[in-house]
């Protein structure tokens, strides 16, 4: 018991850490600034933050979400993206245990978020994040050489399909960031698991836009990104299970 929760404290921590970091991803790389030389400083004043103001979460809670200098609202983006990468960090874990799953689910989670809320600004996926979850699922495959072909077609298996999609509709139907990043998860989740991503995604873009286009009448346009991330998180931890059950039915 008493290691478990060590290990849950340290991952929160380590996942909100991390998760300031991804916050200077989402509002550097849309602009092209450079994430690791550029100081963090204030948006209003350009106060450079002291190592005390850049504590993740707790700064923000401290300081009321204001900037110590000027006094100029601090977006609740900041300590949502923490809190929120901590939490999927622990579910992880929980889901997962002590395991290559969790190192390479724990990457996967985050580039999914930085990526979902740059897709949901800025209708793009910067091309980083797709190459990072590449690079999980070729470790992946390397970690599971036995099962090499379910990871290979997993890289097809949706992709192929959304390409052809994105020429019938000449790019209107489909972003190429999508089709990219469903390629990369498909190698790092095989292929059964990147089709069930692509449904849950499906499923949930679907709901979750009809009932943003009720409440909001604003912006129509509708970004895959954060709903295929959804769907690919969810297949990564509870795939297997949802695909025993859902099989179930018919055997
Ligand atoms: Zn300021």
């Amino acid at each position: 018991m008493f290691p478990t929760i060590f290990f849950a404290i340290i991952i929160f921590l380590y996942g909100i850490t991390i998760g300031s970091f991804l916050n200077v991803c989402i509002y550097r790389l849309p602009k092209k600034e450079n994430i690791v030389t550029t100081r963090s400083h204030c948006m209003s004043c350009g106060y450079q933050l002291k190592w005390y103001d850049l504590i993740p979460l707790f700064s923000w809670l401290v300081l009321g979400g204001k900037c110590r200098k000027c006094k100029a609202r601090i977006s609740v983006q900041y300590p949502v993206i923490e809190a929120l990468n901590g939490f999927l960090w622990l579910t992880i874990f929980f889901v997962c245990g002590v395991s290559i799953e969790t190192a390479l689910y724990c990457v996967l989670a985050s580039a999914l978020l930085a990526l979902s809320v740059i897709d949901f600004r800025t209708y793009e996926i910067p091309f980083g994040f797709n190459l990072i979850i590449a690079a999980l699922g070729l470790i992946r495959v390397l970690t599971d050489l036995s099962n090499w072909t379910e990871y290979a077609i997993g890289f097809f298996a949706v992709s192929v399909p959304l390409y052809l999609i994105y020429i019938v509709t000449k790019g209107r139907g489909i972003g190429g960031g999508d089709i990219k990043l469903m390629a990369a998860a498909g190698l790092l989740l095989g292929w059964k698991r990147i089709v069930l991503a692509l449904v849950i995604g499906c499923i949930l873009g679907s709901v979750i836009h009809v009932i943003r286009m009720k409440v909001s009448k604003a912006e129509h346009v509708l970004a895959m990104g954060p709903y295929l991330s959804m769907g690919i998180f969810i297949a990564a931890l509870w795939g297997e299970q949802l695909l025993d059950w859902y099989l179930g039915f018919y055997i």
